[in-house]
């Protein structure tokens, strides 16, 4: 007789976690800061695993958790598609209704870090800054983004990593070597968003935009003169690309089956509803350009910082996606498969096969 066992969320996780791979789950518990942490590290076969620090409210560990390990390994996939010497992991501090002491509060989480002997350097995410790492680097030299680290924006080095994608795409799609008189249809005036189209308009794109907030895009229209759609129109719009800058999931069968566009290439991360729907982008004759590969600027960017290279090595680099997506696209024809399969694929094979 089969037995039927309760599964708990802790069960639920932990087979969260082995089918995505991982890896280590650490945790650190400072009753006198607060300090609530955890570190999911999902790979190191290429190297230290590196990503952010997030700080944000949680309803409950189980939620904070699930967040870590959603990001972590993502971070494996970006940092291996750009052929970094770096496997994956995320932090999240489980963020108190106060933290009373923040300096005490960082110093234990750089403790933490410390403990971790160098299979994690940590980095600014959201709801932590350089001052924070600053802190961190006191306790614990495996730690990037502080205030002496390279002065870019994250922001606008993801902006111009995308460029580079749509460039990419733009040239295999299109045939078209450059971006001018192109029309790209951006969901989100955010940080990203606004970049890339500050970016765009620069080489000479039209741009039109979508944002729930008017005042982000009465910027974007006087600096750009960006044209304006409300935000449930933004899949209909005819143009040349579609950029997802805002939110994940964007990419379901019901705005696939809307798109008026060539190409779908944004910032967003997880923007694909489920990740097989980037064949039926494929099956509409629409380019899919894999948003772990060209969202990477950031994560270039900040690896750049820990290996103490200069700013043009790390633009240099960010630069070079447009190489690997458009080696992706021609891998992706050529075996008519779809470009995120692809990716994928070439992702998952460098995070086993430790590196030469
Ligand atoms: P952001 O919060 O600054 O911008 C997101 C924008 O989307 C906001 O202006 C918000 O008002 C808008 N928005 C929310 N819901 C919307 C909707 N339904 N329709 C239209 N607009 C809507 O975030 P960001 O830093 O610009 O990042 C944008 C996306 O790129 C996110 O998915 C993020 O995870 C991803 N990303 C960002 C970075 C980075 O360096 N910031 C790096 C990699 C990936």
């Amino acid at each position: 007789m089969k037995s039927h066992k309760k599964q708990t969320i802790l069960d639920s996780l932990m087979r969260y976690a082995t089918s995505l791979g991982y890896g280590q789950i650490h945790t650190k518990i400072d009753k006198k800061t607060g300090l609530q942490a955890f570190v999911a590290i999902h790979s190191t076969t290429r190297g230290p695993a590196i990503g952010g620090c997030r700080c944000v409210p949680y309803h409950s560990a189980a939620n904070a958790l699930e967040d870590a390990l959603r990001l972590g390994y993502m971070m494996s996939y970006k940092a291996a598609i750009s052929n970094l010497p770096h496997g994956g992991a995320k932090a999240v501090l489980m963020k108190p209704a106060e933290i009373k002491d923040r300096k005490a509060y960082f110093e234990s989480y750089g403790d933490f870090v410390n403990e971790l002997g160098g299979r994690y350097i940590t980095a600014v995410d959201s709801g932590t800054d350089a001052p924070d790492m600053d802190v961190v680097a006191t306790r614990t030299s495996f730690v990037t983004c502080t205030s002496s680290g390279l002065d870019n924006d994250p922001s606008l080095v993801t902006a111009i990593g995308v460029k580079r994608g749509i460039e990419a795409a733009v040239k295999f799609k299109l045939n078209r070597a450059s971006v001018e008189g192109i029309r790209v249809a951006i969901q989100g005036a955010g940080h990203v968003g606004y970049y890339l189209a500050k970016e765009m308009h620069a080489l000479g794109a039209k741009i039109m935009m979508t944002d729930i907030n008017p005042q982000l895009l009465k910027r974007c229209v006087e600096e750009f003169d960006a044209e304006i759609c409300r935000p449930d129109e933004i899949y209909q719009v005819k143009a040349d690309v579609f950029a997802p800058c805002a939110l994940g999931a964007v990419l379901n069968l019901s705005t696939i089956g809307a798109l008026q566009v060539s190409i779908v290439a944004g910032s967003a991360n997880n923007q694909l509803a489920h990740y097989r729907y980037s064949s039926l982008l494929q099956e509409r004759g629409i380019l899919y350009a894999p948003d772990f590969l060209i969202n990477a600027g950031g994560l270039i960017h900040v690896a750049a910082m820990y290996a103490h290279k200069t700013t043009e090595e790390s633009h240099a680099q960010i630069s070079n996606i447009y190489e690997t997506a458009y080696d992706v696209f021609e891998r992706a024809a050529k075996e008519n498969v779809d470009p995120n399969a692809i990716a994928i694929r070439i992702a998952r094979e460098r995070i086993t096969e430790p590196r030469p």
